[in-house]
């Protein structure tokens, strides 16, 4: 891409013209932007809506579609972390590259760690570090394999930085095969605008004409909680990003006290 002010050429990790410094656009956003990625999307979720009209559940995918208009992206986190999080204005919430280069955050040390390195050096080469992991959602719950306490961002926070993803990108990796060799194909990220298309075209063959709307959400988290919409965020979160909080009713007295201190921060919901 060229700078649109000055002319000079912008590498696909830079924020910022490195000559007159104009802001280019966050480089995951300019990712999903590009034609082919676009035009990749746009067949598969065409080919879909032909696929589900063939199975007369032209409808059903349809009003999935209109659902996912009002999606939330949804980071889900312990009890304890999310407590840290909203009881200060100072806190942020890194991103775990940024708590490594820190010196506050150990590798875990285990294949996870290698995989995601890999995933995100072909997903987010040379800006992995700017960027935060968060899942689709309907109705407010994430992918609570990764903590117990959903935090619903709010839309106006993340909605010119945020992209959505196929899947967990180191499954997808792996499940495409991803390397130096094999590059990520177009039409598996979008714009937050576009998510719904990326949704559609993903779960299509999972709707049927008696799936009803009170079963989307469930749908969208997939069948084994993991196999969500990866939703990629540029740059900083805080708590004045997130809109409410959704919890499970907790089961021990430490876990009580900590929600119960969240909840004079945020808006928390117990779920039963
Ligand atoms: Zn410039």
């Amino acid at each position: 891409m060229v700078c649109p002010r000055c002319g000079t050429d912008v590498r696909g990790n830079e924020r910022n013209c490195t000559s007159c410094g104009n802001d280019i656009g966050y480089p995951n956003v300019r990712a999903a932007k590009e034609l082919q990625e676009k035009a990749a999307l746009a067949d598969r979720y065409k080919k879909a809506l032909e696929n589900a009209s063939k199975r007369g559940c032209g409808d059903v995918v349809v009003a999935f579609m209109e659902e996912l208009k009002s999606s939330v992206a949804v980071i889900c986190r312990s009890v304890s972390k999310v407590k840290e999080l909203v009881s200060s204005g100072n806190e942020l919430y890194a991103s775990f590259y940024q708590l490594v280069g820190a010196g506050a955050r150990r590798l875990e040390g285990t294949k996870m760690d290698w995989e995601r390195r890999i995933a995100d050096s072909i997903i987010f080469p040379y800006y992995e570090q700017e960027v935060r992991f968060a899942s689709l959602s309907l109705d407010g719950l994430g992918a609570t394999a990764y903590g117990g306490c959903s935090m619903v961002l709010k839309d106006v926070a993340i909605s010119e930085r945020a992209t959505a993803f196929e899947e967990n990108s180191v499954f997808f990796c792996k499940r495409l095969n991803l390397g130096v060799a094999n590059p990520l194909p177009p039409g598996y990220r979008a714009t937050w605008e576009d998510r719904g298309m990326l949704a559609t075209a993903k779960f299509e063959p999972r709707l049927t004409s008696s799936t009803t709307a009170a079963g989307f959400p469930a749908i969208l988290v997939g069948s084994t909680g993991q196999d969500f919409v990866e939703v990629h965020i540029f740059g900083t979160l805080d708590r004045g990003s997130i809109e409410r909080i959704l919890a499970r009713k907790p089961t021990t007295e430490p876990d009580r006290i900590l929600l119960e201190e969240v909840g004079r921060y945020s808006k928390v919901e117990i779920l039963p």
